[in-house]
């Protein structure tokens, strides 16, 4: 089968690389420079910094047989019993979509089924032709703002799940040192604060902050958290580091659509993704493999017929 799959963070990674798996012809689309989404990692003065999600905690089996396999790899690094993380976050994801056909700065706008086959279009009205089945890993609020027809019923639900923004500050440089780690960790609305360098940090804001700010962009966010950091260390001066902003819009769920995943069998398409169980990497995951093991009799079966009639 000819499968089209939107965004390429892990659930439309880890989706292409079953897929493949499984010998189907598989095209990822993806809005920003490469694979990732919330699993982001970002050159900084020559070093790496996970700035979504950092550390992966597994509660179940499954998930757990996966990271172990990807230590084997030296993908990930097992920190304790039940959680992993990795100097570089998405190098998993790399790895999982290396022989993919992926479609980098691709913002997928519109989409259109005729004739049994998706069309896909980006921003620049640019299409893409010929799959026979989608499947879509963006954020619920993204797939609501496609030009694409879905069931009024699907779409009430898929207006019902809700986000928070979290906002995020990476600092780096050689003042860190000076930086007091135990004045900045007394923040009022810090929710995380790592080092994953000794020369890094990055500062994770709780939902209130981001809630308050989630007008903003990335850019404009940062005085607000400056702001936040001078109440616990007045000297503070943002322009002794190098440094950058985030606000992650569709950061965490905060009310998911409560399936494992969506399966549209009359029109050939299924969405995937942590939102739709809750908000984590193993939800993601879980979501994935619930979908390639209770729906894969239909994709070898579609897949058999596709080869008869070629
Ligand atoms: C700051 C932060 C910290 C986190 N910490 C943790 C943690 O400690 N542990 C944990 O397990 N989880 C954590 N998470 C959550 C975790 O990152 C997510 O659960 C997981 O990465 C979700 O993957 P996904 O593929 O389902 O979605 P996403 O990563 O959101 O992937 C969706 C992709 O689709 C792309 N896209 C969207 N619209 C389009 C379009 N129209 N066309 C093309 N591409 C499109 C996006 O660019 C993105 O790459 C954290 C998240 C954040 C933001």
């Amino acid at each position: 089968m000819n499968i089209a799959i939107i965004g390429a963070g892990f659930s439309g990674s880890y989706l292409a690389h079953k897929l493949h798996a499984k010998g189907h012809d598989v095209s990822l689309f993806e809005k920003s420079r490469g694979v990732g989404g919330r699993m982001a990692t970002r050159y900084m003065e020559n070093t790496q910094v996970n700035h979504g999600c950092n550390t992966i905690q597994t509660t179940v089996k499954e998930f757990q047989s996966f990271c172990d396999s990807m230590v084997e790899k030296n993908l990930l690094e097992k920190k304790e019993q039940n959680a992993y993380t990795a100097t570089s976050i998405n190098g998993m994801l790399k790895y999982l979509t290396k022989d993919i056909h992926l479609e980098r700065n691709t913002l997928i706008t519109s989409i259109n089924y005729d004739n049994q086959q998706y069309t896909l279009k980006d921003n620049n009205n640019y299409a893409y032709k010929g799959f026979d089945f989608l499947i879509l890993t963006i954020p619920s609020a993204q797939i609501l703002n496609l030009d694409f027809e879905i069931d009024k019923n699907l779409a009430d639900k898929l207006a019902q799940v809700h986000y928070d923004s979290v906002a995020t500050l990476v600092l780096t440089g050689k003042n860190i040192a000076e930086l007091d780690k135990i004045q900045l960790s007394k923040m009022k609305h810090l929710k995380k604060l790592y080092a994953p360098k000794d020369n890094t940090y990055v500062i994770q804001m709780d939902r209130d902050f981001s809630k308050k700010y989630r007008h903003l962009n990335k850019n404009s966010i940062t005085p607000y958290i400056v702001q936040e950091i001078q109440r616990v260390v007045p000297n503070f001066k943002l322009y002794n580091y190098e440094y950058f902003s985030h606000l992650w819009k569709y950061g965490l769920t905060s009310k998911t659509l409560d399936l494992p995943y969506v399966y549209k069998q009359q029109e050939n398409y299924a969405i995937c993704g942590d939102w739709l169980m809750g908000d984590s990497v193993e939800d993601a995951f879980m979501s994935v493999e619930n979908f390639m093991t209770l729906e894969s009799d239909f994709l070898e079966s579609n897949f058999m017929h596709l080869k008869e009639l070629v």
